[in-house]
């Protein structure tokens, strides 16, 4: 098949969302190539960069499966059924993601990037690596990139950067008239951690979930890796009482685990060594609009809407970008700028939606999950959703397990909000209530 051979398509990146949108658009029929200022991944013998591992669910699996790589990358994923909450004592708790046995998936990025990038190059896409993108010239469509020493200059019919929380497309997008942009970081970073396989060569808690050590201005989370080893990453103020800055030496950072993350301790046996070697990172969400300046250029996944990590979503939404956009352009292969405009139209409150429910979850992540009155309010919408399965479906199940776009989410998780505040004042326990028809009444 091929719908639009004679346009010739550049992709800036080829992390997440370029890998898998060349592989999408391939597909279709396009000739593209993919310009990436990393050397080629999959020569590279340690994975480099951010987050080891991620959270897949099920917008991201819609968009592997429409690229016919779901099946693959299946193979190297691992359920995670629930969040599993270690209390200051060590003991656990599994609280399960559904009711009906719905999972979340750890999958490794660099497998899932290398995946992409190869199934690409067998329908055909380029990729030319250690090509850095300095500048583009709108007017012309030209990317401009560094290469070994030298210039080169790209012309494109359609342009698209799904190159990054820091954009090399949007930092020329951002010197052009109306172009709005912010950009704001949250007062904690994250630094890398990582629980190696038992002596038994097993994993050292259970595999089947995604671990959270809530401790209210901070948390620790742990998901699993196919090698039986666990990435951990803590989220913590980078100044205060409870900081990176209070970690300044192999003591005080011995002392704060102790005393914190007891249980965990001893599964870590060179913490000091990683802490001290590892990054620390930090935690951006950008807004900007438009994604486009002359319909000849796109902006996609992070460059377009980079979000901090804490609903497991960015990729996700990334994907869901490519699938949607690529399937909006299908069915008006000859009208590229339409779909592009129409595209960031309609992606746009979605977007900033998913931004704001990331920061919310944060709170929920490393403070609510722990408290009693959450923990019965969960409840009490669980049962909701047995009874009502039609009519009241978590916030969480509406983000993580449906294709409902995010700001409708957001918008009926703030209804739910409000109902479940005042059922809360009333019931302080699951148990004490029976009418749920009246909660669901409420909804109209
Ligand atoms: C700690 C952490 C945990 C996360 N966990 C999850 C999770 O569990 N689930 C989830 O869905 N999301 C998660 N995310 C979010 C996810 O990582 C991003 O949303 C996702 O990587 C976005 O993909 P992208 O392709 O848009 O950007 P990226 O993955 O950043 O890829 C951009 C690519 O562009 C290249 N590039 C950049 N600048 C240039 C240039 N000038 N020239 C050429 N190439 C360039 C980069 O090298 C890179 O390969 C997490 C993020 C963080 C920080």
């Amino acid at each position: 098949m091929s719908t639009n051979p004679s346009k010739q398509i550049n992709i800036l990146g080829a992390g997440l969302a370029g890998s898998l949108l060349s592989l999408l658009l391939a597909k279709q029929g396009y000739q593209l190539s993919v310009y990436e200022k990393r050397s080629d991944p999959r020569n590279a013998q340690i994975a480099e960069g951010r987050s080891i591992n991620l959270a897949l669910s099920l917008r991201g699996w819609e968009a592997l499966r429409k690229a016919g790589v779901d099946e693959i990358i299946r193979e190297q994923a691992l359920p995670m059924k629930g969040r599993m909450i270690h209390n200051l004592e060590g003991d656990t708790h599994l609280q399960p993601y559904s009711t009906d046995g719905k999972s979340i998936y750890s999958v490794s990025r660099s497998v899932l990037n290398n995946i992409l990038i190869s199934q690409s190059e067998e329908k055909g896409v380029n990729f030319f690596f250690d090509h850095f993108c300095e500048d583009v010239n709108l007017a012309k469509n030209e990317a401009i990139f560094r290469f070994s020493g030298s210039i080169k200059t790209i012309p494109s019919d359609l342009l698209i950067g799904t190159d990054g929380a820091f954009s090399a497309l949007r930092s020329v997008l951002q010197k052009t008239p109306r172009f709005n942009y912010s950009q704001h970081y949250i007062a904690h970073g994250y630094k890398e951690l990582s629980i190696p396989p038992t002596e038994k060569g097993a994993f050292a808690m259970e595999p089947h979930a995604l671990h959270i050590w809530p401790r209210g201005g901070y948390m620790l989370i742990a998901l699993p890796n196919m090698d039986k080893s666990f990435t951990c990453t803590l989220f913590l103020p980078y100044d205060g009482e409870k900081s990176f800055a209070a970690l300044q030496d192999k003591q005080q950072l011995r002392q704060f685990f102790d005393q914190v993350f007891p249980d965990v301790v001893p599964l870590m046996p060179d913490l000091e060594e990683v802490f001290f070697q590892n990054p620390t990172s930090d935690l951006v969400t950008i807004h900007c609009y438009p994604w486009t300046y002359n319909g000849k250029q796109l902006l996609l996944g992070d460059a377009a809407h980079a979000i901090v990590p804490f609903y497991g979503q960015g990729m996700n939404a990334a994907f869901e970008d490519c699938r949607l956009f690529t399937e909006m352009l299908s069915e008006k292969p000859n009208d590229i700028a339409d779909v592009i405009f129409q595209f960031q139209k309609d992606r746009k409150p979605n977007a900033d939606a998913i931004a704001e429910l990331a920061l919310q979850n944060f709170i929920e992540m490393r403070d609510l999950v722990a408290d009693e009155a959450f923990v019965e309010r969960k409840k009490i919408e669980k049962e909701l959703y047995l009874r009502y399965p039609e009519q009241w479906v978590p916030l969480y199940n509406m983000v993580t397990f449906s294709h409902r776009p995010y700001s409708e989410a957001l918008y009926i998780g703030k209804k739910q909000d409000i109902i479940m505040q005042e059922v809360m004042k009333q019931f302080s326990k699951a148990s004490e209530l029976e009418d749920y028809a009246s909660i669901i009444a409420k909804l109209k």
